[in-house]
This record gives structure tokens, C-alpha cells and sequence, in this order.
């Protein structure tokens, strides 16, 4: 047996109706915000996301797809859909019809990262952008939208984590202050870290290692060196979550993953599972869309995690429970084909039926209905097709109806 490449997985058929439900209600959410959907492809040339998410990440360091490809291209599978959304405004020019764009776009990410328990090489994102507006009102809008989705859907327990990360100004100072502080502990940290110190010590605060961490703890903090026009913004956005009466936690040490991200950050955090297994996350970006050869437009967006999220949701719920309206059972050879035309007849007026076409006996027929949870089932048998009638059974009463074969729609339609 030839089976999965380690990271990834099968979504099968008991989980497509939760994973259908989560996306259901995740578009409708955008929607309702006014974002549009956006479908970039999966690949996309790898310079793409070395300029839009920085070389001295990791994700670009060590855990993207790429290779080339027959033409000789570096090509690479996105581990994130900000920079191909971007790529494609800005290709298309579509910031040109409209001074503000809000786009999502839903689909598979790939990042080579250790797999564990909600950490794939392929997952799933929901992600929305909006694009040309500096309002902090629009950051507290993404906040208020990725907090809307999860609402909708019921996940408890989440909280949202906020920070400021500043920008280019206020940051490159805070850079200097961080590589200070870091430089008496530069034989503590691990080799990554030693790496990124020269590089951008920001990413050490983000570092998973115990000791890289717990340095990092005492680290100066990046909210207490925003220059005031970021102080300003960030102060703006919490009065605005706080009006909207959405809670929020400030987290300062703070910093995501990406190298894009200016002024506001924020991480969807599940209590139990914490910061390093995050439902989703997501920062305004001031800078990128220009940096990508577009406008010189401000963004923000989020991305969530639909393996996270459904993790949070129970496995089973009415809410995306599927079931079959009604199962067939022909009983005989000459029922067979009269079976055969009423489960198409059902189907025709939009009630779900099935059938199985084995010949085997009631009893195992019945038992077929069952697991299809089916809460009709019509009987043909012979006598019911010498008299152009069927029997229908009501699987929770268990009273049963003859009624004429003409009517079996009908009949079905009054009963729902
Ligand atoms: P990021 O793009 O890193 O900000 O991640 C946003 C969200 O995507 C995270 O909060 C997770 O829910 C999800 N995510 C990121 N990486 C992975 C992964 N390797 N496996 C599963 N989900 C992931």
C-alpha cells in the first residue's frame, strides 16, 4: 500500500460536513463584512514570497516547497496567501476600480514544518485582506471579523491577543535596543537564534526554545518604545475593539512569524492549547503591497487555521449532521426497476433518497436505513406492485401508510 506523505492528510467523508460547515459560515461572515472572494493559484514563483514574507524567516529559511521546474524556473507550493492575493491586486490592478478592497480567498497552505498534533505540511486557511484603508477603525474591523467567524461557528474558549510591532521607524530602534539586551546572553541562545540576532533579533522573542524564551521574558518590550503616531493607532484600535465590546488581551511580546507586519498584530489563542498552536492570526502591513510592485496601499488581514478550528468544534452537531430523507427498499426482482424509478423521482423534488440495488432481504435493508439515518423508508414488494402502491414507514413512530405510487412525493413533502 502506497500511503500519505508525512504532514499531510485525508479530510474523509465524517469530517467534510464540519469541514463544509466551518466554510459555510466563515463566507457568509466575510460577506456580510463586505469582503469578495479571491481564488489565487497554489504556486506561485518563489522570489514571491522571499521579497513578501522575508528571507530570515522560517518559513522561508527552511520550510517552503520549492524546485524547479522544467523550464527552469524556482517555482514554490504558497505557505501563506497574503503575498500571491497581493500579487494578483497588484497584476491586475484592482486597486485601481476601488480605493479599499476586501478579499478572502480559502484553501491549502504548505509549510515543511515537524508535524504534531494540529501542525500539518498541508493546511488549510481561511484569509481576508483589506486593502487601502489607515483607519485603526479598519484594524478593529479585521479583529471584529476573524472574532465573528468564530462566533458564528460557536467555538469557545478563544481569546484574541493584540500588539502593536510599530513600524519602520519606532521598530529600527527597538531593534537596536532588543540586539543590546540580547548580546549578554548571545552564547545562551540556540544557533537560530544566534543567526536571527544579527539578522532581526525580533524573531528571537517568537523562538520555541526554553532558554531563548525565557531570556526573552525580560526583554525590553516593544509597546513601551512605539513612537506616538503608533501609540496613537494602537491606542485608537483598542477603544474601538472596547466599543465594540470585543475582549482582548495585550500581549507585547508579540511578534508573529511574518516580516511584514506593521503597528497592529493580533493571534487567536485557545486557552488550553496557547500561543504556538494558535487558531489564527494576522497584522496590518503597511509597507508589502508597494514592496510586491503594487501601490502604495496599507493592508491588513488574518489568516485561521481549519484544522485548528475544527479541532475546537465537536465531531458531531446537529448543525452539520447530514442524513438521508429516505431509503428504497424494493423487495424482489420485479420491485427492482419500479425502485430504481421512484428513488429518481424523490431525488427530482430535492429529497435526498438512497437505495441499494443488492437484492438482499428486508431486514437487511432496514438495517442499511438505519445507518443511513434515513427517516423514511418506502417499501415495494410484490403485492404492493401488483396494486401500483407502496408502504411508508416512518422510522421514528414506526406507523406505516400505504399510499399509491403516484403520490409517494406528495406524500413526502407533506410529511417534511
Ligand atoms: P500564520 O500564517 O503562521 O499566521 O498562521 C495562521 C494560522 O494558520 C495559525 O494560527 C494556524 O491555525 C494555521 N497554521 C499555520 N501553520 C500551520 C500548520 N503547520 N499546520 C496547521 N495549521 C497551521
Amino acid at each position: 500500500m502506497i500511503r500519505l506523505v508525512r504532514g499531510f492528510h485525508d479530510i474523509l467523508p465524517d469530517e467534510t460536513p464540519k469541514w463544509a460547515f466551518i466554510l459555510e459560515t466563515a463566507r457568509r461572515t466575510l460577506e456580510l463584512f463586505g469582503y469578495r472572494e479571491i481564488v489565487p493559484p497554489i504556486m506561485e514563483r518563489t522570489e514571491l514570497f522571499q521579497r513578501g514574507i522575508g528571507e530570515l524567516t522560517d518559513i522561508v529559511e527552511k520550510e517552503m516547497y520549492t524546485f524547479e521546474d522544467r523550464g527552469g524556473d524556482s517555482l514554490s507550493l504558497r505557505p501563506e496567501a497574503t503575498a500571491g492575493i497581493l500579487r494578483s491586486v497588484a497584476e491586475h490592478s484592482l486597486l485601481h476600480r476601488d480605493s479599499v478592497l476586501k478579499l478572502y480567498c480559502v484553501g491549502p497552505m504548505f509549510r515543511r514544518e515537524r508535524p504534531s498534533k494540529g501542525r500539518f505540511r498541508q493546511f488549510f486557511q481561511i484569509d481576508a485582506e483589506v486593502l487601502g484603508d489607515v483607519s485603526p477603525l479598519a484594524d478593529a474591523e479585521t479583529i471584529a471579523a476573524a472574532h465573528a467567524i468564530m462566533s458564528n461557528l460557536g467555538a469557545t474558549g478563544l481569546m484574541m491577543e493584540i500588539n502593536s510591532v510599530g513600524c519602520n521607524v519606532c521598530r529600527g530602534e527597538y531593534r537596536g535596543l532588543l540586539r543590546a539586551f540580547f548580546e549578554k546572553y548571545l552564547d545562551e541562545l540556540c544557533p537560530d537564534c544566534q543567526r536571527r540576532y544579527h539578522g532581526n533579533p525580533l524573531r528571537i522573542l517568537d523562538c520555541k526554545v526554553e532558554r531563548c524564551s525565557e531570556i526573552a521574558r525580560s526583554a525590553p518590550v516593544i509597546t513601551d518604545h512605539l513612537d506616538r503616531p503608533c501609540l496613537e493607532h494602537f491606542q485608537a484600535v483598542q477603544e474601538a475593539l472596547t466599543l465594540l465590546g470585543i475582549p482582548y488581551r495585550i500581549v507585547p511580546q508579540m511578534v508573529r512569524g511574518l516580516d511584514y507586519y506593521t503597528r497592529t498584530a493580533f493571534e487567536i489563542v485557545h486557552e488550553e492549547l496557547g500561543r504556538s498552536k494558535a487558531v489564527g492570526g494576522g497584522g496590518r502591513y503597511d509597507y508589502l503591497l508597494k514592496e510586491l510592485g503594487g501601490p502604495d496601499a496599507s493592508g491588513i488581514g488574518f489568516a485561521i487555521g481549519l484544522e485548528r478550528l475544527a479541532m475546537g468544534l465537536p465531531d458531531e452537531d446537529p448543525r452539520f449532521t447530514r442524513s438521508t430523507d429516505v431509503y428504497v427498499a424494493a423487495l424482489g426482482e420485479s420491485a427492482r426497476n419500479e425502485g430504481f424509478r421512484i428513488v429518481n423521482t424523490i431525488r427530482s423534488a430535492g429529497i435526498s433518497a438512497e437505495t441499494r440495488y443488492s437484492g438482499s432481504s428486508l431486514k437487511a435493508q432496514m438495517k442499511v436505513a438505519d445507518k443511513l439515518g434515513a427517516r423514511f423508508v418506502v417499501m415495494i414488494g410484490d403485492d404492493e406492485l401488483s396494486r401500483q402502491e407502496v408502504t411508508v414507514r416512518n422510522m421514528s413512530t414506526k406507523e406505516q401508510v400505504r399510499i399509491g405510487m403516484d403520490r409517494v412525493v406528495s406524500f413526502l413533502q407533506s410529511l417534511s
